[in-house]
């Protein structure tokens, strides 16, 4: 039988039955459920004796006697309990329902074998509800080893589709297929990395002889899940590189070389020249260049940015730079000019706010090529918009960005220009692997010197006076504060009177005029949103009261203290974002975070992470752990969702080693037609046939 035939092939599934399990499980095929794997196992390979249980086992075996029944009443009705014994102790069976037949069928003092979920309650012992049998019984029967339990819905469990079910298709299936079920790795990885044949692991994940055994098979199916995606990102990369043309930047010139002798303010960390030099490789191949720079929130990616649209500028092209807000744009906007200022190099600003009659100037000097750099928000992705020749676009803070955004870009040229991404929220190298496997990832992993790190404290509100405190005195040095709000959408109205309290409640403690308070949010229009940001950013006021809008980017380094309130109800990415807005300047700056005294566990231990670290990588290990892949920013397309058995988090060894080897197979025979790579090839074929590639950036 053929795995791709449709599971009413298998003994016992009518047509409707499949229809539910295609709607309920998404299964269609009889490779489908094969690879429907448990979620758990009920293991009655081992028996335990009552003094060696332990208040977190969960589904335990005994065999033992039942020395005593007896009804105990509760508050409504009674329940029937048995004091069950071995030789090494004593616990109880216990039931509410069905007492008096139950009664009526137990044995004293004879032998049973008793399964079931263990409860522990005031240093006992119980099972409600056991299965039992009396070992006499149990004795006649050939005993199945670990049971599987698979993922199941309501609706399957009322149409009849029980777990015994589920347990026997798959049975009958793997009796059918096992001999042809082809193996999918080469023999020499399998060699390598010691792991069970495909069929066995298969064989051994739905019924798994022993603890062992099952995990044999389920690391042998992670390593190849892992090894696929691997296998399928890298390629679409090496193909990309092959395929796509991009634009070759020989020249190293003038305007490059100007800007980093005249110009440059500083010298570059050995991260960024690093990271330059990656580009500049990238620009010379031939290839597009689609790469991904990572740099906490301060590292200096901008000068990267620069430096990248410079090249382009050498080599007669025109350069690009998107940001989410307009706040960010121009911030961009102001930084390039300064740093370019005395150069014959042109930069101009497209924002939705730019008046119709400098767009068309915009526009007139776009097309016949004598604006160089055009910085910009979405507003650079209107068709009007067209270039004379794109050489590279670049892309700040990509996650706010969807993927339809950036493909279009590429639709502004002949050619598709050189893309850079650049994200100041660190992805950790496990997960950035499988989202974005078929990029280019470069990092810039050190702040510039000189950078004293945010002092950051956890406080209760009822602390809030000596906040005030501290705040009048940072003021007094002649520094400046945010103070940011929670703002979600569930409980909007909740959060802006919180603000609006906040704010009059900082209005009376800073009174004008001695003190002068900015406040930005949601709910402003963006031309007074700009006012105060604008206000703020130019030292006319000392305080900022804001919710998350000035989360992202935005540069004042006066700025040295923020303070979050309700910081329990952000998340760790969001609090470290919020935090890189100060720390910017030379003075010691601050991070006083503010929250009741109720705290889930989850909360205590992301205000202690930001209280103990500021490396934005741990912050997005712990973050990844505590939330799942699925929760991070730009994750969202990406197959790491999918995964059936494999989890990026916990199984970050086999993801290296799978990553490894797909690279080294790639490295020999990139196309897989060597003979020992035969398994793969057909494997692979199989799986890019049935799966769109996984989606992804740019
Ligand atoms: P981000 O990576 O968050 O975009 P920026 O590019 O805005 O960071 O840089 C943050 C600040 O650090 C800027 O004021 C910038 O001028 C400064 N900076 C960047 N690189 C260096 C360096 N190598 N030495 C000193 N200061 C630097
Ligand atoms: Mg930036």
């Amino acid at each position: 039988m053929n795995l791709s035939y449709p599971i009413t092939y298998i003994k016992g599934i009518s047509v409707q039955r499949a229809a539910l399990l295609y709607t309920e499980l998404g299964i269609k095929t009889c490779n489908d459920l094969l690879n429907f794997f448990p979620f758990r196992y009920i293991d009655k390979t081992q028996f335990y004796a009552i003094k060696d249980l332990q208040p977190n086992s969960s589904e335990v075996q005994i065999v033992g006697k039942i020395t005593h029944v007896k009804s105990v009443a509760q508050k409504r009705g009674s329940r029937l309990v048995a004091t069950f014994q071995d030789a090494t102790g004593t616990m109880e069976l216990v039931w509410f329902k069905g007492q008096k037949w139950i009664k009526d069928s137990l044995k004293v003092n004879e032998p049973y074998v008793v399964y079931g979920k263990l409860n522990h309650y005031n240093g006992s012992f119980s099972i409600p509800h056991p299965e039992m049998e009396l070992v006499t019984e149990y004795k006649k029967k050939l005993q199945t080893k670990m049971q599987p339990v698979y993922p199941s819905t309501e609706k399957l469990t009322n149409s009849g589709v029980s777990n015994k079910l589920m347990r026997n298709y798959i049975q009958n299936l793997l009796q059918q297929v096992y001999d042809s079920i082809q193996e999918s790795l080469s023999q020499e990885i399998i060699d390598d990395f010691k792991l069970m044949k495909k069929r066995d692991a298969l064989l051994n994940v739905h019924f798994p002889q022993s603890q062992e055994n099952l995990a044999k098979a389920q690391n042998r199916l992670k390593f190849e899940e892992l090894f696929f995606i691997q296998l399928q990102l890298l390629r679409k990369k090496l193909i990309n590189k092959a395929q796509i043309k991009g634009f070759v930047f020989e020249n190293v010139g003038e305007v490059f070389n100007q800007f980093y002798t005249e110009k440059l303010p500083f010298e570059l960390t050995n991260a960024q020249k690093r990271v330059v030099k990656e580009i500049r490789n990238d620009v010379s191949t031939g290839a597009q260049m689609n790469r991904l720079l990572q740099g906490d929130v301060g590292s200096g990616k901008t000068i990267v940015a620069l430096l990248t649209m410079l090249l382009a500028i050498d080599n007669g092209f025109q350069a690009t730079i998107m940001a989410p807000t307009e706040i960010l744009a121009n911030q961009h906007y102001t930084a390039v000019s300064e740093l370019l200022s005395g150069m014959n190099i042109k930069v101009d600003i497209l924002t939705g706010s730019v008046k119709t009659k400098k767009r068309r100037e915009i526009h007139t000097s776009l097309e016949d090529g004598s604006l160089h750099i055009l910085v910009g928000t979405h507003a650079l992705l209107e068709d009007k918009v067209k270039f004379k020749n794109l050489g590279v676009a670049i892309i700040d803070e990509q996650h706010r960005f969807g993927v339809a955004q950036r493909a279009k870009l590429w639709t502004k040229n002949t050619l598709p220009p050189h893309i850079l991404v650049m994200t100041a929220t660190p992805i950790p190298r496990t997960l950035a692997m499988s989202v974005y496997g078929d990029l280019d990832i470069s990092v810039i992993d050190e702040l510039p010197p000189g950078r004293k790190e945010v002092k950051t404290v956890h406080r209760f509100d009822s602390n809030r006076l000596s906040v005030f405190k501290f705040m009048k005195d940072e003021i007094a040095k002649g520094r400046q504060i945010y103070i940011v709000y929670p703002l979600i959408e569930e409980s909007e109205a909740m959060d802006y009177k919180d603000l609006m309290d906040g704010y009059e409640s900082v209005s009376r403690e800073f009174p004008s005029p001695k003190y002068q308070i900015s406040i930005v949010h949601g709910k402003m229009k963006p031309a007074d949103k700009d006012i105060e940001m604008q206000r703020f950013v130019n030292g006319e006021t000392q305080i900022m009261v804001a919710t998350t809008v000035i989360e992202v980017g935005v540069n004042v380094p006066n700025a040295s203290v923020m303070i979050i309130e309700s910081a329990e109800r952000f998340g760790l990415s969001q609090l470290h974002q919020l935090r890189g807005r100060v720390g910017r300047g030379a003075d010691q700056s601050y991070c006083i975070l503010l929250s009741s005294y109720k705290l889930s566990e989850e909360a205590k231990t992301r205000l202690q992470t930001m209280v103990e670290t500021t490396d934005g990588f741990k912050i997005a290990e712990v973050d990844l752990k505590l939330r799942g892949p699925g929760n991070l920013m730009g994750t969202q397309q990406s197959g790491v969702l999918n995964l059936k058995i494999a989890d990026v988090v916990k199984d970050s060894k086999i993801l290296v080693a799978a990553r490894n080897t797909a690279i080294s197979i790639l490295q020999e025979d990139s196309t897989l037609s060597q003979e020992k790579n035969l398994p793969i090839k057909q494997a692979y074929t199989k799986m890019t046939k049935s799966s769109k590639i996984w989606s992804n950036i740019s």
